[in-house]
């Protein structure tokens, strides 16, 4: 098969866009036989001068008739591949499918008029293809007859327009003096022209590593149980996104961190294979059985991993009825993961209907397209859809509904963060009875703390976190066992959705572990399956008091971050084991009367 290109033409009205593709078409021979004649006799009996435009025309006329098949594209074909000119009937129409993925281009032609110069409009085009992202550009100086191919002219636009692209971080392969209404310089060099014509140059754009040559990413959508009685395997399931991977490869989900290898790869309704690769729609079972929640994205050990942050710079368009305003909470779905996410700061932002810049604005308004900062509430696995699109680009939900779509430019470093923000907040404002927590603490005789116990098995970390309980009231200290399902069918009970649930949840417990332990109780909790960015949000909730984490476990431990591990052959035994480190800690006094 031959390659394929899109590309997008772009420019000011009348500046001569459809001149130069009509010009691509007729001179690669890339048009239906007959079709240039045809356009030319028609123009001769209407006693109209033949336009090069009139092309395009009368091919979308055929298209919107149904003779050909493909109705918004146009194809040009050189020696080294097919191009596919993306038609961008209006700028909201253009914006919307980049921006969502519904249309890609890798590539742009930008055109402006030689006696016009650079217009504001021209300067909007530029800043357009940098919002999208597309890096691969050639600038054409068109109508270079109307200023009789002065040298000068067009060495000044290319000075004047150059500066002003590198200003916004877009750096063209080229400029190319053309009159695209004679063909000059589009496929045949003339005049002092020396550098490359418009086809050489578009034939110079590098593409895109196809899918299954990218880096691995599946994300998981789904984990099933065997159903068989005694059978503790889980089938991972999903879609792989791009790259490839083989029975025995070790994997790393992220944002969990947690690592692992193919066991199997199971399809459905049909015998395992071996390999499985882009597109596909499949499960896997692993070499140890692990804990992982849906949204999580798998890549394989050894290859660039998908990047993890909270802090996202992206560009977003907006076609939410309600503006996106910062501080209301949000819902990001990127892949499969959905996170509640902010917007916290907008730096700059575009009016796609008629591409004005606006100054200073701190929210987004239906049909705007701005290049913001996004912070959600867990970190997530993701990638800059510059290297791989499809775990690059997300929705926002908004009250249910797609409000905004968007790509991811780059990853930013947490400070400050939403939670660290709150907690600073609720702790400038925290009213305090008269009691002290020191007072509290000379009269229990030791100090308040969090006790969070995981591991991979959930009877065990229960069994071991009442163990812990019972141990420590028998020796006469203040300490709660909290069993976490209590809080589904309490704290978190007005939270339906089950993304949104388990955020919650570790959020609502932290607010607790603060209360908690402000009262000065060890308040213990056990939740086998957490990781390492959930911990994190529970110890910054929970200060200015401490948590301890414990990963017990009978058998191995995997790594989840904790501050502990502990392996233990009873749940009584790793009850023990977490005391004495609660001692060593001094939490507890060593000896205690
Ligand atoms: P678009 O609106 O950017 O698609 O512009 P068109 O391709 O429709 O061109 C606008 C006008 O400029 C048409 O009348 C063209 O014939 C004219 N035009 C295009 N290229 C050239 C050129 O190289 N020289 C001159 N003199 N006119 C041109």
């Amino acid at each position: 098969m031959r390659e394929q290109m899109n590309i997008v033409v772009v420019g000011h009205v009348d500046h001569g866009k459809s001149t130069v593709i009509g010009r691509l078409l007729a001179d690669t021979g890339s048009l239906p036989q007959g079709k240039l004649i045809q356009v030319q006799a028609t123009c001769a009996r209407n006693a109209r001068p033949f336009e090069y435009a009139f092309l395009l025309d009368a091919l979308k006329d055929e298209q919107a008739q149904g003779i050909t098949i493909d109705t918004a594209r146009c194809f040009f074909k050189s020696a080294k591949r097919d191009y596919i000119i993306i038609d961008a009937p209006g700028h909201i129409e253009f914006l919307k499918n980049m921006v969502t993925g519904a249309a890609r281009a890798e590539a742009a032609l930008l055109v402006i008029d030689a006696k016009e110069g650079v217009r504001e409009n021209s300067r909007r085009h530029g800043y357009l293809l940098s919002m999208l992202g597309i890096r691969q550009l050639v600038v054409l100086v068109n109508k270079m007859d109307l200023v009789q191919f002065d040298m000068s002219v067009f060495d000044r636009i290319r000075r004047e327009y150059s500066d002003f692209l590198g200003e916004i971080g877009l750096h063209p392969l080229g400029f190319v003096p053309i009159a695209a209404r004679d063909g000059v310089n589009l496929i045949q060099k003339e005049n002092w022209y020396e550098g490359l014509t418009v086809l050489d140059y578009v034939d110079s754009f590098t593409k895109e590593a196809g899918k299954e040559d990218q880096p691995f990413r599946f994300a998981l959508q789904d984990v099933y149980k065997f159903t068989e009685e005694g059978d503790e395997r889980r089938i991972m399931a999903g879609t792989v996104e791009t790259g490839s991977i083989a029975v025995n490869d070790a994997v790393i989900f992220l944002p969990s961190g947690k690592k692992s290898a193919i066991k199997s790869i199971e399809s459905f309704n049909k015998p395992a294979g071996s390999i499985a690769s882009a597109g596909q729609a499949i499960g896997f079972t692993l070499a140890e059985e692990l804990y992982i929640r849906p949204g999580e994205i798998m890549c394989k050990a050894g290859e660039p991993p998908a990047l993890v942050g909270s802090r996202l710079r992206v560009h977003i368009f907006w076609l939410g009825k309600a503006p996106m305003i910062p501080g209301k909470r949000y819902k990001l779905k990127l892949a499969t993961a959905r996170v509640p996410v902010y917007l916290t700061e907008v730096r700059r932002v575009l009016d796609a209907s008629d591409l004005t810049a606006e100054k200073g604005k701190s929210e987004l308004e239906r049909h705007d397209v701005g290049e913001c900062v996004l912070e959600t509430l867990k970190p997530l696995a993701f990638d800059l859809s510059a290297q791989i699109e499809g775990t690059g680009r997300f929705v926002i939900v908004d009250n249910y509904e797609i409000a905004g779509g968007g790509i991811v430019l780059e990853t930013l470093s947490v400070e400050p963060s939403i939670v660290r923000e709150h907690v600073a907040e609720r702790e400038a404002s925290w009213e305090r009875g008269s009691v002290s927590i020191s007072a509290r603490e000379a009269r229990s005789g030791h100090k308040s703390k969090f006790v969070l116990l995981t591991g991979p098995s959930d009877e065990f970390v229960r069994a071991a976190g009442k163990a812990l309980e019972q141990r420590l009231f028998e020796a006469g200290f203040s300490a709660y066992y909290l069993g976490v399902s209590n809080m589904d069918k309490g704290i978190v009970l007005d939270v339906a959705d089950a993304f949104d649930r388990r955020v919650e949840t570790i959020r609502r417990l932290g607010e607790l572990a603060r209360i908690m332990t402000d009262s000065g109780t060890i308040f213990i909790t056990a939740m086998p399956d957490t990781d390492r960015h959930e911990l994190e949000m529970l110890r910054e909730l929970v200060l200015p008091q401490e948590i301890l984490t414990v990963c017990v476990s009978s058998g191995t431990l995997g790594n989840e971050g904790t501050d502990l591990e502990v392996t233990a052959t009873s749940p009584e035994e790793a009850s023990r084991q977490t005391e004495n480190a609660l001692r060593k800690e001094e939490i507890l006094p060593e000896f205690h009367i």
